[in-house]
Parts: C-alpha cells; sequence; structure tokens
C-alpha cells in the first residue's frame, strides 16, 4: 500500500519545439486509492503512468511512492505492477506461468508460488485455465491474466494502461466492473488510464483530466460532472456532450434565440467585473427540456434523433443571432419529436448552466 505523488513532474521530448508531454504536473494519489488518468490521444497519460513505472525520464521535478523518492529509482526498485493493453502475455507458458513468472524471478519457494498464483486464479475465475497456454484463451480470459499477473506479485502500486481497450463493448462493461470490485477489495492505489470518460467515470475514486500535458482538473466524477473547472472538461465528461455556445450577455442573463436564461447574481457580476460581454454558456442534454405550450423557448429544428430507448437524444438547430446553431436535447424516448419539426427547447433547472471564461 502506498500513497503515489507527481511533484512539478515533467517530461520533455527533445524536438523543435520540444513536446512538453506531461507539463508540471502536481497530483497526490491516496494510500488505496483508484485514481484514472483521462484525456484524449496525445494529452499525455501514458506518459505520466510510464514516469511513475520508471519507464520514461522525469525531467523535471520528482515522483514519490510511499514518501520515498523514486525519480532516480529504476523499474525493479518501485514496487509497482503494470498492466498493459496488450498483456504481454508469453505466448509459450502456461497460464499459471505467466502469472508466477516474477514470483520465479525473485526466487520465491514453489509451494508459495502455487498458493498465491491459485488464490489470484480464484478471484479472476481463471481456475479452470492455470494448464492453458495464452492462445487457447478468449480475450477477456487473457486480461485476467494479465491481471492475475501483476496481482500475485502483491506490489504497493497497481498502473493500468487501458487495460480493456483489446475487449469488446460488453465485455469492457464486465471487466470495468471486475476491475473496479477487485481494487476495493485488495485495496492496492491503482492509477488507471484510458481515453474512455465513461471508463473513468465508472470506474475512478478520482478522475484526473488531462489536455496537452496539463492537468485540468483532479475530483471525483461527481465534482467533475457538476463542476467542471473549464469548457474543455465540461465538454469531455458526459456523453452525449455538453452543448457549449458563445452567447452574448444582458442583463437579465444568457440569450438562446426566445429564451433568456436568468443567471445568478454572481455570475452576472463576475462576469461584468471581468468586462466579459460574451460567455461560454454551457448546458448539458439532460438538462434541456422540450417547452411546454405557454413556454418560452428557443426554437429547434430537428435534424436527427437518436433513440436509446428509455431516453432520445435530439439533435438540431436554434438560430442564435446571425449564427445557426447545434444543440442536443435529451427527451422521453416514448414521444421523440419527428425530423423536421420545429419544436421548442428550454432549460430544466437554472442551476444547470455552467459558465465558462471564452476559450477555456
Ligand atoms: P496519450 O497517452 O494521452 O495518448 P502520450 O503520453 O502517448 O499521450 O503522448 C503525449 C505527447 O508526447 C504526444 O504529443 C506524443 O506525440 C508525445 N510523445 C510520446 N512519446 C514520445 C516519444 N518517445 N518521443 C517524442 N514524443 C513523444
Amino acid at each position: 500500500m502506498a500513497e503515489v505523488a507527481y511533484v512539478n513532474a515533467s517530461r520533455v521530448f527533445p524536438g523543435t519545439p520540444p513536446v512538453r508531454a506531461v507539463d508540471n504536473l502536481e497530483l497526490s494519489v491516496a494510500d488505496g486509492e483508484f485514481l484514472v488518468l483521462v484525456g484524449p490521444s496525445g494529452s499525455g497519460k501514458s506518459t505520466a503512468l510510464r514516469m511513475l513505472a520508471g519507464l520514461e525520464d522525469v525531467d523535471e521535478g520528482a515522483i514519490t511512492i510511499g514518501g520515498k523518492d523514486v525519480t532516480n529509482t529504476p523499474p525493479k526498485g518501485r514496487d509497482i505492477a503494470m498492466v498493459f493493453q496488450s498483456y504481454a502475455l508469453y505466448p509459450h507458458m502456461t497460464v499459471a506461468e505467466n502469472m508466477g513468472f516474477a514470483l520465479k524471478l525473485r526466487g520465491v519457494p514453489k509451494a508459495e508460488i502455487r498458493e498465491k498464483v491459485a488464490e489470484a486464479a480464484r478471484m479472476l475465475d481463471l481456475t479452470r485455465y492455470l494448464d492453458r497456454k495464452p492462445k487457447a484463451l478468449s480475450g477477456g480470459q487473457r486480461q485476467r491474466v494479465a491481471m492475475g499477473r501483476a496481482i500475485v506479485r502483491e506490489p504497493s502500486v497497481f498502473l493500468m494502461d487501458e487495460p480493456l481497450s483489446n475487449l469488446d463493448a460488453k465485455l469492457r462493461v464486465e471487466t470495468r466492473a471486475n476491475i473496479a470490485a477487485l481494487q476495493q477489495r485488495l485495496g492496492t492505489t491503482t492509477i488507471y488510464v484510458t481515453h474512455d470518460q465513461v471508463e473513468a467515470m465508472t470506474m475512478g475514486h478520482r478522475v484526473a483530466v488531462l489536455k496537452d500535458g496539463i492537468l485540468q482538473q483532479c475530483a471525483s466524477p461527481r465534482e467533475l460532472y457538476d463542476r467542471p473547472a473549464n469548457a474543455f472538461v465540461a465538454s469531455f465528461i458526459g456523453s452525449p456532450a455538453m452543448n457549449l455556445k458563445t452567447v452574448p450577455l444582458t442583463p437579465e442573463g444568457a440569450r438562446l434565440d426566445g429564451l433568456v436564461v436568468p443567471l445568478s447574481r454572481s455570475a452576472l457580476d463576475g462576469a461584468a467585473a471581468e468586462g466579459l460581454s460574451e460567455v461560454t454558456f454551457g448546458i448539458r442534454p439532460e438538462s434541456l427540456r422540450l417547452a411546454a405550450a405557454d413556454e418560452a423557448g428557443m426554437t429547434m429544428t430537428v435534424e436527427l434523433v437518436e433513440e436509446l430507448g428509455a431516453d432520445a437524444y435530439v439533435y438540431g438547430s436554434v438560430r442564435i443571432g446571425e449564427q445557426s446553431e447545434r444543440f442536443i436535447v435529451r427527451v422521453d424516448g416514448r414521444t421523440p419529436p419527428a425530423l423536421g419539426q420545429q419544436v421548442e427547447v428550454t432549460v430544466r433547472d437554472a442551476d444547470e448552466v455552467h459558465l465558462f471564461h471564452p476559450g477555456t
């Protein structure tokens, strides 16, 4: 068990200009925590994880594991176990041999290895497969062997780099729940990299969102959803994405076609103090609804309806000033509007409106 910390850690790849793949990362992961690093491709997630593993240099700052500075410690001395996207299983070894290999290298007695492998296999439902070679396993089973190999080492920290990306959608959902439950049971500090925000939100105790090597926000899934620090986080978390529009501010609030969304006094005062005449206005599809007949709304022309059973997502355009703007609205799946229809849309609750600085 161990706490992990990035202390203003950077990784700068040489080039013209140099790439700050991880830029001044300041982040602590508590003992026993499941922390997810999430961000689009190229945002520095893998580099950050590899720095923790000792597979990538730390050019500036430091990394500590269990309070000990490991910035210059080779991977072997870090007491971590990594699960790779590719699983990296040895094809000529059986499942049991794959799982026990690290212990064998350490010189652990055979009987103890057998016991630890058997216990991990029980946890992962792999007991029946211990004598098989990896090629005789399904993708999901191979993934579990990769997990098992990490578990038997009883490391202080698990590092996982997109461990579910080779599984089909259904298995991915099952496996993410299993990994989260297993982590809970073992209580081992875990850093988990994914580009999938749903995976991040469902698995992480906290989620750290990266963009261009820079940490945007690190918070609980709830906090990220309710209070995104900037428009990037707002658009990255939630599916379909938050509607984000640059809108003019009026003394009453934000004007969207026929709809004036009242904004809190503090939001308006804050914007006025900064001399902002427009803001980036954000509202999630689930925070919009179709207006009742006697309610004011913005007029949306329906262009696409995505039916998901209980809900439907309606994509349409709204005229805002000279522009035609795309909005997504969640509606009751039993009564979706028709393509081409004009509907009036309003905000469920003005408290669910997010305002951001233009350009964040
Ligand atoms: P992610 O895991 O979020 O997709 P990476 O950590 O792989 O992102 O990459 C972050 C940035 O660093 C990218 O711009 C990538 O091109 C760059 N990068 C990664 N590895 C190297 C390398 N070995 N040499 C040069 N640039 C690299």
